[in-house]
């Protein structure tokens, strides 16, 4: 058993490790850079080490930092969360060098996944449906040409080592296919030192279904059903839910035992999320994301389960703490991401909170790092907070989460909460059938 781990991360998420380390008994060691000093998850941790100054590079991103830390602090593991090192595989790599457990899966399999052609034929070899497209990278405009022309217009060429949306390009007409492979090119060359690109069919009205899936390491592997993200912004997911409102008890069952059987293949460890564009009925593979999502706290809610507790468990070799059979999912959950922006740009807004209040209530959680008085340092990620509602089906808990924001204050600074006002409103968003494009074209709409 750990009895004391590190979180590599800050902001919410680091506290929400911190609360599943204190619940297990075990010690948690917050690392900060010098403008987190005075932050929530460095209050909270039972130990804080300060590992550099402000810019990530220098503190959260710092692998020798982080390993100086775990020496100095005596943890003998470490908690990634989301974003920074969580889908580093040197990272990786570097810990068990030091036998430091991290708590996620093995080097091998983020590097799999985190190259979006091997993840590609990996998932289609084990039987995982995937956009059509090309069989591997595509070297030349010839080539792009002829497989374009194969799977028809309109086609998106995508950087295998892409991510956040960048060194993707659409090609609507043929005419427009030199322009979109030279820039995806140059800008995955750009972006992320590797220019090699692949091509897919462009979905023109899809859905973002993305399935948790869950591993033991050891060949076992569950599924926790589907959440729809598809309210998005520049590819940035603003709301989330579980379950999909056009998924079917059917549906679920056959695309979760495909990518529990996918996980259990590879014997995947710890929380996995597979990510799909669903339309008309079927569902494409688009990529794997190989930590602890953001949204993953609405798959807690409809299934009762802690899934940070079970990365911790399964990370000490532990068996996990359900089967499939054990795993009921329970009503309907919505989680909305609070950001320090402005609207209508959503230009990110540092400044101090002068006032905090957190809703409560039945069904209602918020992860966040604020309290009265927080200065939100201008060098990170601008999400302040999630508030997450749960009820019996999706009506009640789109009351209570128009209730719970109606309770929610946070002053001082600019935050998306006048947008989920907003968006409540809409009957789109009350019948749940919006794709992947609705939330852009409404946003064009309404800040015209
Ligand atoms: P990233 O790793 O950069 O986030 P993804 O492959 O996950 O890239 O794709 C991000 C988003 O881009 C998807 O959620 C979807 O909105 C859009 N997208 C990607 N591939 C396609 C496709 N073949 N057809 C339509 N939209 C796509």
């Amino acid at each position: 058993m750990f009895d004391k781990i590190l979180i590599a991360n800050r902001g919410e998420i680091a506290l929400r490790v911190v609360r599943a380390c204190r619940e297990m008994g075990i010690r948690s060691v917050a690392v900060h850079s010098t403008a987190d000093s005075d932050a929530m998850h460095v209050r909270m941790a039972d130990e804080a080490v300060c590992i550099g100054p402000p810019p990530s590079d220098r503190s959260y991103l710092s692998i020798p930092a982080i390993v100086s830390a775990c020496e100095i602090s005596g943890a003998q593991a470490v908690h990634p969360g989301y974003g920074f090192l969580s889908e580093n595989a040197k990272f990786v790599q570097i810990l068990e060098d030091h036998d430091i457990t991290f708590i996620g899966p093995t080097a091998e399999h983020i590097r799999i996944m985190g190259d979006k052609i091997t993840a590609k034929e990996t998932m289609k070899a084990l039987g995982v449906p995937c956009v059509p497209g090309s069989e591997g990278g595509v070297d030349t405009l010839e080539d792009a040409r002829r497989i374009a022309a194969e799977i028809g217009f309109p086609v998106i060429v995508k950087a295998t080592a892409g991510g956040g949306g960048r060194g993707m390009k659409l090609a609507l007409a043929p005419e427009d296919l030199a322009e979109a492979f030279q820039t995806a090119r140059s800008e995955a060359k750009a972006c992320f030192g590797n220019d090699e690109v692949y091509i897919e069919k462009y979905l023109q009205k899809p859905r973002h279904i993305e399935v948790q899936v869950f591993g033991d390491g050891k060949g076992g592997a569950v599924h926790l059903g589907e959440r729809d993200c598809s309210l998005q912004r520049r590819h940035q997911k603003v709301l989330e839910e579980a379950p999909g409102p056009v998924i079917t008890p059917e549906m679920r069952a056959r695309i979760g035992k495909i990518c529990a059987d996918a996980v259990a293949g590879i014997k995947y460890r710890g929380a996995g999320t597979i990510e799909f564009l669903y339309e008309d009925g079927e569902f494409y593979f688009i990529e794997m994301n190989t930590r602890l999502q953001v949204e993953h706290p609405v798959t807690e809610a409809v299934f009762g389960v802690d899934l940070v507790r079970e990365q911790i468990r399964v990370a000490e070799g532990l068996e996990m703490s359900f089967t499939q059979d054990d795993l009921e999912m329970h009503g309907h959950a919505i989680e909305v991401r609070i950001n320090a922006e402005k609207l209508p740009d959503f230009t990110p807004c540092p400044g101090t909170i002068t006032q905090f209040h957190a809703p409560g209530g039945l069904g209602v959680r918020i992860d966040s790092a604020l309290y009265d008085g927080y200065r939100i340092p201008p060098y990170y990620d601008s999400l302040i907070g999630k508030l997450i509602v749960h009820g019996r089906d999706r009506p009640e808990a789109i009351a209570r989460l128009r209730r719970a924001l109606g309770e929610l204050i946070v002053d001082g600074v600019e935050t998306t909460i006048p947008l989920f006002e907003a968006l409540l409103e809409e009957e789109t968003i009350l019948t749940g059938e919006y794709d992947i494009h609705w939330l852009e074209k409404w946003l064009a709409e309404k800040y015209a």
